[in-house]
């Protein structure tokens, strides 16, 4: 590092859980990015899990995953989207992977048998945690803690960021607290009182927040932000409203509109210079003139959670974007899809996808849209789960491989066209990954971005127009190469392998407008303002046919 010091935003949240703090720390993230600042971004998380991976997507919502292969909370999400920047391990801690250090380093013995305290020792692994995350001399780390103000596992989080203030010296540190404000329609006010108790619960600890972000349904006027500063201690102008935005992608303007960046850089003397907005202006000009109409079946098994398809949906709609269409998203139950029903349910989707997935629960009927897809030649995306279901489909009912399965859901099938490969070379981690299909977990998943060349003259190519590129990977089932060429022979297209051929990263079969399966995530490098170009491709098939008619 050099002599420069990097500054901290500590961002808190108060009252309830979901008011967008993810989204407030992106779109103050890219502010302060688009002033020529070189920023940073960590999540710290208070749950006990050591991270997401093993979390069902059904409660927490998508795992998310990054280059570097490791399982984040579905916040990273938004700051790669809106910083696009690169994250990797050193951005996401849980109380869980802290107090796992603590305890391997008191199994060493490097405490030299001292008591080992949430104060200090916890407490001083957190801030280890957030220094770490400076790595590139950066003017600014904005640090979200998950939860609420008030919430028992949060508490070590709070008292190591309050301590940070001392250590780093107060000009080098700056609170943000994000509360609701609701609009009591009986009363037709806006109500203070939630904001002041947890700014007081804050207070208690500690913590005295510089600036305050109010979510409310309509914009505050002066009055409400004067008598919020009162009481919270605060400079009135440091009082700002976060009104609720029709689309995600106009936070940014909206929070700069307010100023908030400008006091941000004031009240840090941060080195920023005015922002360079266009690219944003220019997105939520576009997001205002989609076309309506075209229509994307989703066909999954967390259909009840949105935020379990978080990055696809979003890089669904970045994909409309780039065809000027906001697709309309339809979520079905693959538990739910038989052959009585699927062509009532999937009538009138302009295109199908099949997302990922573990387990065998509704793999039927994400067999059955592969084969509606392909049948009734509507434009079709399978990403990892969705491809496996998509090769399981074709070796079936094309090729002829009757009793074809994944051994995921069948481990005894006979014809494990998708299976756990006991042995392969891993490029990123340079070493022989070995599994044991027989053990209960299958050995390791494949995480992380893996590279894959292209076969020209493919819908692969034609969309990447690149030879190689890199995808993020997360499962442990692959397509088995033993069927290859029984695959190929009935018109299957194995369009991207890893370097070394073993692994097979894209299928695709001919005579139809779009038909593509992709072993990795591709939703997780998409970007508003740079559409990840399977979902470019992917939508405007979907686009072509909602022209012709459906
Ligand atoms: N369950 C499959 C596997 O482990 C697919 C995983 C996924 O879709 N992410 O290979």
């Amino acid at each position: 590092m050099s002599g420069k010091k990097t500054k901290f935003i500590f961002i808190t949240g108060g009252v309830l859980s979901s008011l967008g703090k993810g989204l407030a720390a992106a779109s103050i993230g890219a502010l302060l990015k688009a002033r020529g600042l070189n920023v940073t971004i960590q999540k710290l998380d208070p749950y006990i899990n050591v991270d997401p991976g093993t979390m069902n997507p059904f409660q927490h919502g998508e795992v998310y995953v990054t280059d570097d292969g490791t399982e984040t909370d579905l916040d990273l999400g938004h700051y790669e989207r809106y910083l696009g920047i690169p994250l990797g391990k050193h951005n996401n801690y849980t109380s869980g992977s802290i107090y796992y250090e603590v305890i391997k380093k008191e199994r060493r013995g490097d405490y030299l048998g001292g008591t080992v305290q949430v104060i200090p020792h916890i407490t001083d692994q957190i801030k280890e945690a957030i220094l770490n995350v400076v790595r590139n001399d950066e003017d600014v780390v904005i640090v979200e803690i998950g939860g609420t103000v008030g919430d028992i596992e949060g508490q070590p989080f709070l008292e190591a960021i309050r301590q940070m203030r001392f250590d780093l010296g107060k000009e080098n540190v700056l609170y943000i607290h994000l509360t609701l404000v609701p609009y009591i329609k009986t009363a037709g006010e806006l109500k203070t009182k939630p904001t002041q108790h947890s700014v007081k619960e804050l207070r208690s600890i500690g913590i005295q927040p510089d600036i305050i972000l109010c979510r409310s349904e309509m914009e505050l006027d002066d009055s409400i932000k004067r008598k919020i500063a009162l009481f919270c201690n605060v400079d009135p102008d440091a009082v700002f409203s976060a009104v609720d935005v029709k689309n995600i992608y106009e936070v940014p303007l909206a929070f700069y509109n307010e100023g908030i960046d400008q006091k941000i850089a004031i009240m840090l003397k941060l080195p920023a210079k005015n922002p360079d907005l266009s690219p944003w202006v220019e997105l939520v000009d576009k997001l205002k003139s989609l076309q309506p109409g075209v229509k994307i079946a989703i066909v999954g098994k967390y259909v009840d959670l949105k935020e379990s398809y978080k990055s696809l949906h979003e890089a669904l709609v970045h994909g409309g974007i780039a065809n000027n269409v906001s697709p309309e998203l339809i979520y079905i139950n693959s538990e739910e899809l038989n052959p009585e029903n699927i062509e009532e349910r999937l009538k009138d989707a302009h295109g199908i996808l099949v997302p990922g997935g573990f387990g065998h629960r509704g793999v039927e009927g994400k067999i059955l849209a592969c084969e509606y897809a392909r049948e009734k030649k509507i434009p079709f995306f399978g990403i990892c789960l969705g491809m496996q279901c998509a090769v399981i489909e074709f070796a079936r009912n094309v090729a002829d491989i009757k009793q074809a399965n994944s051994s995921e859901f069948d481990p005894r099938t006979p014809d494990p066209v998708i299976y756990l490969m006991t042995e392969w070379y891993d490029v990123r981690n340079k070493c022989v990954q070995r599994r044991d299909p027989k053990s209960e977990k299958g050995g390791t998943m494949r995480l992380g971005a893996y590279p894959c060349k292209l076969k020209k003259d493919t819908l692969a190519y034609t969309a990447y127009k690149q030879d190689l590129i890199y995808e993020r990977h997360r499962h442990r089932y692959e397509f088995n190469k033993k069927y290859a060429k029984q695959f190929e022979e009935n018109g299957l297209i194995l369009s991207g392998l890893s370097p070394d051929e073993d692994l097979v990263e894209i299928v695709e079969i001919k005579d139809h407008p779009w038909f593509v399966g992709c072993q990795f995530h591709p939703e997780f490098k998409s970007k508003p303002m740079d559409p990840h170009p399977l979902f470019v491709h992917f939508i405007r098939a979907a686009k072509e046919l909602f022209g012709k008619g459906r």
